[in-house]
């Protein structure tokens, strides 16, 4: 049985990520400090053998006895909506020392124990970017100083020191530049345009697009984003590689809303607020290189995807 070590695995693709490797016979061994994260995320897993979870700050040392095979590190705040207690811009220092204290104790675990390491980017580090569609090689077009700066710099620092201890100590790590996410477990409160959009859409509320909604996003659901960094993961050609994992299929803003407002059969209105700072115009991954290396490809359509979160927050 191989033990895996999923780092902010209370989060919402954590989870996730946690339950695809239990069901595959995997140990998981959980470590999360809750900072934006939820325990309820992870109830269900509670009881089972294979399943451990530690309470800690990955930015502390983390004494572990077990010998450990893989070492995901998705423990980071991560939602940029500066209006939700989860933001990272409500955990400024935190988001920083995860993605650069927190990347360097999880390199350096991987080392001493010899673990496979996933560093989960983000397709922030493309900032808000000129090229369109996103390629791996696009060094971005980043404010190194603005309010996203604490997420997008420090992730890209965790970037760097991922390939210093890949080219340094041949360590067999991999980088993925998640883009936007979506499915049951998302917080209620996270701020994240479809959570925001589907709960608005179900309680008779204003759905509030930012800006005019030309902005544009692309949207994978939950399902395929974990089964695209088990492979990455598990890949044997994956090492040292930077790789985009997301859905290619583009969207503004406000053809989201519309398009929920009619799954969700809400009579809500659409209404107009103020655009964040920084707010990227455009985001679309080139996902070439993840169907090349890993043979991965997304499967459920956002139409699908969607009507399953509006489910789960029905459910609520
Ligand atoms: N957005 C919006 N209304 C909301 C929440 C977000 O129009 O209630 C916009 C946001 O300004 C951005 C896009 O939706 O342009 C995606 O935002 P999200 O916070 O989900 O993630 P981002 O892609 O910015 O990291």
């Amino acid at each position: 049985m191989k033990t895996t070590l999923v780092a902010g695995g209370a989060g919402f693709i954590g989870s996730h990520l946690c339950e695809s490797l239990l069901n595959q016979n995997c140990k998981v061994i959980c470590v999360d400090n809750f900072i934006t994260s939820d325990k309820k995320n992870i109830d269900r897993f509670i009881g089972n053998p294979n399943f451990i979870f530690i309470k800690e700050d990955i930015t502390k040392h983390l004494q572990l006895k077990d010998n450990i095979d893989y070492v995901f590190h998705l423990a980071s705040p991560a939602s940029p909506n500066i209006k939700s207690p989860r933001s990272y811009m409500s955990f400024p220092l935190e988001t920083l020392m995860a993605n650069s204290e927190g990347t360097h104790r999880l390199l350096e675990l991987s080392r001493i124990k010899n673990s496979k390491f996933l560093f989960a980017s983000t397709s922030e580090v493309y900032g808000d970017p000129l090229e369109s569609p996103q390629k791996e090689n696009y060094f971005g077009n980043v404010n190194p100083n603005g309010v996203r700066s604490v997420y997008d710099e420090s992730k890209r620092f965790g970037e760097a020191i991922t390939m210093a201890y890949f080219r340094k100590f041949d360590l067999d790590t991999r980088i993925v530049r998640i883009f936007n996410t979506f499915g049951p477990f998302m917080q209620a409160d996270d701020g994240r345009v479809v959570s925001n959009f589907i709960i608005q859409a179900i309680s008779g509320k204003p759905l509030t697009v930012y800006g005019n909604g030309t902005q544009t996003r692309s949207f994978c659901y939950v399902d395929d984003m974990v089964e695209g960094l088990k492979l990455a993961m598990f890949s044997d050609n994956s090492k040292g590689e930077v790789i985009n994992l997301g859905n290619s299929n583009e969207k503004t803003v406000l053809e989201l809303a519309k398009l929920i407002k009619k799954l969700a059969n809400s009579s809500s209105q659409i209404i107009f607020e103020n655009l964040p700072q920084d707010d990227p115009k455009v985001r679309q991954p080139d996902v070439s290189k993840a169907k090349k290396i890993l043979g991965w490809e997304t499967k459920v359509d956002l139409e699908k995807g969607l009507l399953k979160t509006i489910e789960y927050f029905k459910s609520l």
